[in-house]
């Protein structure tokens, strides 16, 4: 088909040319004396993304679901209880991971649709009088259902308590998006990859670790080896890798932090705000649709999943807006199967990108019988951005 492809999926994200082009380079030896040149510069890069000084950045081959499983696997040990959030796919799928290696794990079931549950954090909390939970889980932004949640009110929350436990953050579509801090939140692991946010294609598993985290990593016994923190660690810190990295990824990072820098970090925030009020003014006041986020505080920057009307399959919706137009949409994951569509806006993208999505989705609702209004949605987003 004649034209360009709109990828607004939440993730696989568009690549800018430039790091496309920066990738573009032959093999090299990963023990040269000139390539820690390379790993310094991305790792010192890294903490301005994370805003952190006191933290390790960490870059596996894998995707992020690897830094969920270094997170867990580095810092506890066998049978250690772990407080979990579940609000969505993404959410569930790592507390099921601590299911599965074996951690005790204590999920908070939250209705699809709202954030990390603050008050049930500190309850929980403040019930574990020996300190038997020795992580606290929770998921930024819950990419299935297009909800943000409050980082540092659970950070707080463990403060009160003076709980000891380590807090692990999964920012995978929120870091270089919406607002995360580090060092300012007391964040022990986060966990993060590089398609989203970050402008790269899909293969890297993007990570922080804090000191306590990694004092955590020297007593824990569970079983590690590809994703020993302490062996990445040992070796980054001559510029080296335990194992070769992906050297095209580490190009593509260093490009795609380039460009962080000079749009500033600050303003690239704001910019997926403003991006992300546009596409929910065309939702509620264009399409007079609902988002699956319930309340205005859960409203994620980064991506809005879309409730279709009753009696309306969102799946034939996305494929009409696939085959006929070319727009790649996010589908309803899980329970949301059929019910919702998604839309990614965040990375590479500015707003009249996001109206081809906009004007697709708008056109492949009516194709297959919402009743939506023709360019009720431009319209509603065009006065957002022009405002
Ligand atoms: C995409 C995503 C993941 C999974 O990352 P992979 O790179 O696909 O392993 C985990 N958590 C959230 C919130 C995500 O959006």
């Amino acid at each position: 088909m004649a034209g360009q492809h709109f990828l607004f999926v939440p993730g696989p994200t568009n690549v800018p040319a430039r790091v496309l082009r920066a990738m573009a380079v032959p093999m090299e030896d990963h023990r040269s004396p000139t390539f820690p040149q390379l790993t310094l510069e991305v790792l010192a890069g890294l903490k301005k993304v994370f805003k952190t000084q006191h933290s390790y950045p960490i870059i596996f081959p894998s995707s992020g679901t690897g830094c969920w499983e270094a997170a867990l696997t580095n810092t506890l040990n066998q049978g250690d209880k772990v407080l979990v959030s579940r609000f969505g796919q993404f959410s569930h799928l790592w507390a099921d991971m601590c299911v599965r290696l074996g951690f005790n794990t204590h999920i908070l079931e939250v209705e699809w649709g709202e954030g990390a549950p603050v008050d049930r954090y500190r309850a929980a909390l403040s019930e574990d009088k020996h300190h038997e939970i020795k992580a606290v889980l929770v998921c930024h932004n819950e990419t299935a259902t297009g909800v943000a949640s409050d980082i540092k009110a659970i950070r707080q929350v463990m403060d009160e308590l003076n709980h000891p436990a380590l807090l692990m953050v999964d920012a995978v579509s929120s870091l270089g998006s919406l607002d995360f801090q580090m060092d300012a939140w007391g964040v022990d692991v986060c966990v993060s990859g590089s398609q989203k946010g970050l402008m790269l294609p899909a293969g890297m598993g993007v990570t922080c670790v804090s000191q306590k985290a990694i004092e955590a990593s020297k007593t824990s016994t569970y079983p590690r080896c590809y994703f020993d923190y302490q062996d990445m660690l040992n070796n980054n810190a001559k510029g080296y890798f335990p194992y070769t990295p992906s050297i095209p990824m580490l190009y593509g990072l260093r490009e795609s932090l380039k460009i962080i820098e000079e749009e500033g970090l600050d303003n690239i925030l704001a910019r997926h705000e403003r991006l992300a009020k546009g596409v929910r003014a065309a939702v509620i006041e264009g399409w007079k649709l609902s988002l699956c986020a319930s309340a205005p505080q859960w409203y994620s920057n980064s991506v809005s999943a879309i409730r279709v009307p009753e009696g309306v399959d969102a799946v034939k919706v996305i494929a009409r807006a696939y085959q006929r137009y070319q727009l790649s949409l996010g589908a309803g994951l899980a329970r949301l199967s059929g019910k919702v569509f998604r839309i990614g806006h965040l990375g590479d993208l500015n707003e009249l990108m996001l109206m081809g999505a906009i004007a697709g989705a708008e056109m492949a609702m009516i194709d297959e019988g919402v009743k939506v209004e023709h360019g009720s949605g431009v319209a509603a987003a065009m006065k957002v951005w022009q405002s």
